[in-house]
């Protein structure tokens, strides 16, 4: 009997204090239903939209097995294509097609992928602090933890909190998070000397820019971070100006990992074919989901470039379980960020919810052991979940402010 869709919900859930938005896809055979993540924790309400209003009676009784035909019929239905909010609405249903289809041959989904290339996949966590000492310390508690490839920051991603006004900028400029890019540069340049006095040189050290400065900055930091030995340089250029890339590749020889806010993949078609980044990081879900996380990856592969995914909070574990999925198959891979789902009393505590509350909700999830994280042998995706425990903790919709980001003249900087 043919496996037909019979019915797509979504479930919206905030564990851990970050919007979650969840696709379940259920069939005409009982019991068989995948899960997917459509998470896009800052609009997720226009997501699900999508998904219940148009996805669902685009795809009700339509044949579960065909991803590729029903993934080019979701991107290509509204005549007008791509972008976050209907990547993420695909990405929920294509997650759940593969976790359905992975259920139906019996065989976790990384076995769909060809099979293990590493028995588990390296992560690399953040380590914040105040000042050098206390980042030193976090990055002591993940080094006894196993982790081998840190990524450092000073205060986050550096500015003022939100709401305070330095001195210097003109009055009548709107609240935000104010930056000063010549501070942080200089700040970024000494803790990384600082780091590579303390800790020496065998440790891994990532540094994530997160778009927060202009192109020609960008390219005098990676510079000046040359003899730092960085394992990458995260996001330095803002995604629409890539073609900077070319200039900074020509005056530096730091890695650079990109892509986080890639959204098509005309952002990163000739960055990879030109080899302009050493690792592509793209978040799956806002690109579409597993269908094109895969032929991206086998895209790099044939380049020489290696995929560092996406890997922060706002992603539900179906998203981190597919992330992993594709690491263990993919002979390209570079490194994972890992947000910090881990048995409980390994956590150090980054989120805002109730400790632990995601592992109530969720079960399955990829299990973190020493420095690396291991998928379960169940079926698909391997991950549950238990909508009773989902529901106790509804999603809240607010105004974000972390992403108000502006320069010291008042103008808004992307976040
Ligand atoms: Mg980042």
């Amino acid at each position: 009997m043919p496996v037909r869709i019979e019915k797509i919900r979504t479930i919206c859930t905030a564990p851990e204090g970050i919007n979650l938005l969840v696709v379940k896809v259920e069939t005409n055979q009982p019991g068989l239903y995948g899960l997917g993540c459509a998470t896009f924790a800052y609009r997720h309400l226009a997501v699900k939209l999508v998904v219940e209003e148009y996805l669902g009676p685009l795809l009700r009784g339509r044949d579960a097995e065909s991803i590729e035909e029903l993934w080019q019929l979701m991107h290509q239905n509204a005549y007008w294509r791509n972008g976050p909010i209907v990547n993420n609405a695909i990405s929920g249903v294509d997650m759940a097609l593969w976790d359905i289809k992975g259920k139906l041959a019996r065989m976790p989904l990384y076995q769909l992928f060809g099979g293990k290339c590493r028995p588990a996949v390296p992560v690399y966590r953040h380590a914040d602090g105040r000042d050098v000492q206390e980042l030193c310390e976090n990055i002591l508690r993940f080094q006894e933890m196993g982790i081998q490839t840190i990524r450092c920051q000073c205060g986050g991603y550096g500015g003022e909190s939100f709401g305070s006004f330095p001195a210097g900028v003109p009055s009548g400029a709107h609240r935000g998070v104010y930056l000063d890019s010549g501070a942080y540069i200089r700040n970024t340049v000494k803790l990384f000397e600082e780091l590579r006095n303390r800790l020496g040189y065998e440790i891994r050290l990532v540094h994530d820019v997160h778009e927060r400065i202009a192109p020609s900055e960008a390219v005098r930091l990676a510079r000046l971070l040359e003899p730092m030995d960085l394992f990458f340089l995260e996001d330095p250029i803002s995604a629409e100006q890539t073609e900077w890339l070319r200039e900074l590749r020509r005056q530096s020889s730091v890695p650079i990992a990109e892509g986080e806010l890639f959204t098509h993949p005309h952002e990163w078609r000739s960055l990879i074919a030109e080899h302009l980044i050493d690792f592509i990081r793209v978040h799956i879900s806002q690109i579409g989901g597993i269908t094109p996380a895969r032929k991206l990856q086998i895209f790099a592969e044939q380049y020489g470039v290696r995929t560092a995914w996406h890997g922060p909070g706002d992603m539900s574990p179906p998203a981190h379980a597919a992330n992993i999925h594709i690491d263990l198959a993919a002979m390209n891979f570079g490194v994972q960020e890992w947000s910090g789902i881990e048995p409980p009393n390994y956590v150090i505590q980054e989120l805002k919810g109730p400790h632990g509350a995601l592992l109530e909700v969720f079960s399955g999830l990829p299990e973190y052991r020493d420095g690396c994280v291991y998928v379960n042998e169940k079926p698909g995706l391997g991950v549950d979940i238990d909508e009773s425990k989902a529901a106790k903790y509804p999603c809240e919709t607010n105004v974000v402010t972390w992403t108000q980001t502006r320069k010291k003249d008042g103008s808004l900087q992307t976040p």
